[in-house]
């Protein structure tokens, strides 16, 4: 079929050869970390992607954009809090919602371009369409028609994931998800953020500080609840302080819309409203990802699934299937870019790299996570997580929860909250938990110290830097 597709099409082929050593399949962030590096051992790469544009989920709808809008809600915070600093603003200035989307879709094309740029300079082919399997070596490339087939000797799914609808709920379509967040043109003026996780305490955290009215649903009574009770007691008693409405115990019944341009009339329960009906511009679903591998025809290689729907893979990222391999969310495990990204990384020099990379292998303990509200900072166990492992006998926690300096000067005073949690005699550090001002960017180095095994006297034995938050953390108590 190959040859015929080749020979009788006018076009030019999809595929610029029929054989290579690695085909990857996804431009995500994984994806394309894996072929470069791969590439760079003198494989013969091609990169299959089917959006049309590079770096996938965190480039084109997940942290970058995200980022922009975040540092957005800080100019805006910035700006409230230049007044009480003694900057002469009689009024705050208008956001355009609008002029802003526009700056961030042109420096998303610029990145794309860069990606693009990225796989030339290392020598990987980007071969543009849909890939599905044929056989456990062979790939069927899929573009506005043309079929090509493709071999391979080894094979990467890194096909990341999309956002969950309530497909069971009357009129879920009339939502938006976290992907319609980013082709919304104009700031909507009330919204109901449905779910509390990363991606629902985000955005809501960026919509309520640019002035939205917004409403957040949470199915039980807390938000963020795989996170440490520091950071999500801290950050819900913050939330609602920052006007944010926490409806929780909740349950949207349905969506209606009595005219194309009206607003979504929301039918739902929750314990501060029992049955109620309210309207709003926008809704967005935030209720967790589903991994893409319905289109990848798995069934014909014996890459299996775990009960979740994502696939299985090991510790080597090594699918159920030799020399098949999967990384990244599509593997449903710590879905972060910097996981893929080292997942990729680590894959690419164990397979193709010298015999000293032979074990090669991402190490999936103490990674360091954010959430962009707040901001929550989180590395290691949670204080539950450690009880659990060593026994209440075996855990220790240090606490320290204080208002930041910067608000001084600020009427608004939101609490910082840090918590360490520490095991044994020695007490080792086994979790550093933050909530406050600037935790996403102390995090980091906490966390090497974290991997490295660091102790509390350590930490105590390290001269603080004043005066900042995070010298808390070396001085508590
Ligand atoms: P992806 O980046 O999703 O790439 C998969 C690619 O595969 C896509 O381009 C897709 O089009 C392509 N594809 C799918 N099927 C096929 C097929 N059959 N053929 C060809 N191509 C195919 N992580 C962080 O670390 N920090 C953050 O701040 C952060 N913020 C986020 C905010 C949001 C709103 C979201 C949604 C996610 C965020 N993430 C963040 C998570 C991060 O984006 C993902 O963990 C990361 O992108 C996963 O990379 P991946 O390579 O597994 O998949
Ligand atoms: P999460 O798994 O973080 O959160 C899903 C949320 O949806 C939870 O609050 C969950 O409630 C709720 N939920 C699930 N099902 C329902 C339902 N049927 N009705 C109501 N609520 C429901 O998923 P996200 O989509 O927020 O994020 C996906 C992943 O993307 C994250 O896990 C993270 O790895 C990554 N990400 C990372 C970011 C970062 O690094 N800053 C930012 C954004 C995303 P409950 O808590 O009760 O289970």
């Amino acid at each position: 079929t190959l040859q015929l597709s080749k020979a009788f099409s006018n076009m030019p082929p999809i595929a610029k050869s029929n054989h290579y050593d690695y085909l990857v399949i996804g431009g995500g962030s994984g994806g394309l970390a894996s072929a470069r590096r791969a590439s760079s051992y003198g494989a013969k790469v091609g990169i299959i992607e089917s959006s049309g544009r590079l770096g996938g989920t965190c480039v084109n709808v997940g942290c970058v954009p995200k980022k922009v809008m975040f540092n957005t809600a800080s100019v805006a915070e910035a700006l409230h809090d230049a007044q009480q600093y003694g900057f002469d603003l009689t009024s705050i200035p208008k956001f355009n919602w609008g002029f802003l989307k526009q700056k961030r879709d042109a420096y998303i094309k610029r990145l794309n371009n860069i990606y693009l740029n990225n796989l030339v300079k290392d020598d990987v082919e980007y071969i543009e369409g849909k890939a599905s399997f044929v056989s456990k070596n062979k790939l069927r490339i899929e573009r506005d028609g043309q079929v090509e087939e493709i071999e391979a000797k080894r094979i990467l799914i890194a096909t990341g994931g999309r956002p969950r609808l309530p497909r069971e709920i009357p009129g879920f379509e009339l939502g938006i998800t976290s992907d319609g967040f980013f082709d919304l043109e104009e700031q909507p003026k009330k919204v109901l953020v449905v779910g509390t996780g990363y991606i629902g305490v985000e955005l809501a955290g960026i919509f309520n500080t640019l002035g939205t009215n917004t409403y957040i649903i949470t199915r039980s009574d807390e938000i963020l609840r795989s996170f440490d009770p520091i950071i999500k007691d801290t950050l819900l008693e913050q939330s609602k302080k920052e006007g944010i409405h926490v409806l929780s115990c909740a349950k949207v019944n349905s969506l209606s819309r009595d005219s194309p341009s009206g607003p979504i009339k929301v039918n739902f329960t929750s314990k501060e409203t029992n049955d109620a009906v309210e309207e709003f511009d926008t809704v967005l679903w935030a209720i967790g990802r589903i991994p893409n591998i319905e289109e990848l025809n798995l069934e014909c290689t014996g890459v299996r699934l775990n009960e979740k729907g994502y696939i299985i893979s090991d510790e080597y990222q090594n699918t159920t299937v030799e020399e098949i391999y999967a990384l990244g969310d599509v593997c449903g495990v710590a879905q972060l870019t910097p996981v893929a990204i080292a997942a990729g990384r680590r894959l690419s020099d164990r397979v193709f790299g010298p015999p000293k990379f032979k074990s090669s292998k991402l190490d999936y303990n103490n990674i360091p996570t954010v959430v962009f509200h707040g901001t929550c900072g989180t590395v290691g166990l949670t204080e539950p997580e450690a009880r659990k492992k060593f026994g209440d006998e075996n855990v220790k926690t240090y606490t320290s929860k204080f208002i930041n300096m910067y608000y001084a000067m600020t009427e608004q005073k939101p609490a910082t909250a840090y918590k360490l949690v520490v095991v044994g005699e020695e007490e080792k550090v086994v979790g550093v938990h933050l909530v406050g001002k600037d935790s996403a960017e102390i995090l980091q180095g906490f966390a090497v110290a974290v991997k490295m095994g660091a102790t509390k006297a350590d930490f105590d034995s390290t001269v603080a830097i004043h005066p900042t938050a995070g010298e808390e953390l070396v001085t508590m108590k």
